[in-house]
């Protein structure tokens, strides 16, 4: 793992009223290369990923994004930084269309219309449904919508939540393509029930139990660890 890792947090603990969800949880993601959120349902990776999104606040611990303690920033101040989010609802407006809904993602960014046209090439269906109502979209295509909608704030990180789940298996390996491709320009920070296709496009993998990271390491050798069966297994 990076000596100057993009993101850290560090004893990260967060509640929803007096329940805590998250124990102490302290990751790393490079400023290159994919990294793996793995974990049973429950075992708190949306709430990891809300909170380094900023979405839910940090009852304890520490946040820092690109060098700044960004613990207490609002979620448009991470998302200028370069923090991007895909969450798990993807967010999309279904009742715009597709360019619309792009064109939101572009907006504050200076050559983000000209942006749309590169975003686009990643998912070519996309470019053919520009005038289609984002709630006409199937799955796939919504999730790609909102993973095209996040780069086009240009993140210097990309954390997606569950990219492939509802997804066609057809429509999962162009997805995992794309991701490794970005993975290779960006940091990509991923929490995925698809334990192959997260570990294929990361290099680096955390497993979660019960709201606490439990097993981490290079995801070439978790692959094999018994434990990671264990800590997956209903
Ligand atoms: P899944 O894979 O099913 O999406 P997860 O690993 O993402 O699960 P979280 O959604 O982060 O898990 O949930 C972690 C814990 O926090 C669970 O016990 C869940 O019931 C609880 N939780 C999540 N959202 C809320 C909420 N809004 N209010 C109260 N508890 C919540």
């Amino acid at each position: 793992m990076a000596d100057n890792p993009l993101l850290e947090s560090d004893g990260l603990c967060t509640y929803y009223g007096t329940s805590q969800a998250l124990f102490d949880v302290g990751i790393k993601v490079p400023s290159r290369g994919g990294v793996a959120i793995l974990g049973r349902n429950g075992a708190g990776k949306t709430t990891l990923l809300k909170t380094l999104a900023g979405e839910l606040a940090a009852t304890r611990g520490r946040i820092s994004f690109d060098g700044t303690d960004c613990t207490r920033a609002a979620v448009e101040n991470r998302v200028r930084r370069g923090l991007g989010h895909v969450p798990q609802e993807h967010g999309i407006f279904a009742g715009m269309t597709v360019k619309e809904n792009l064109l939101i993602g572009a907006m504050g960014n200076r050559t983000g219309r000209e942006h749309i046209e590169e975003v686009i090439t990643l998912f070519p269906r996309l470019g053919q449904r520009l005038p289609q109502k984002a709630g006409t979209l199937s799955g796939g295509e919504r999730k790609m919508l909102a993973i095209s909608r996040a780069l086009l704030g240009r993140p210097h990180l990309l954390m997606l939540d569950e990219p492939t789940e509802g997804v066609w298996h057809g429509v999962i390996e162009e997805i995992a393509v794309r991701l490794e491709e970005l993975s290779r320009e960006m940091a990509v920070l991923i929490v995925e029930q698809h334990v192959k296709l997260a570990l294929r496009v990361s290099q680096y993998c955390y497993v979660m139990d019960r709201g606490r990271i439990a097993l981490e390491g290079p995801s070439d050798q978790i692959r094999d660890d018994p434990e990671l069966t264990r800590l997956l297994a209903p």
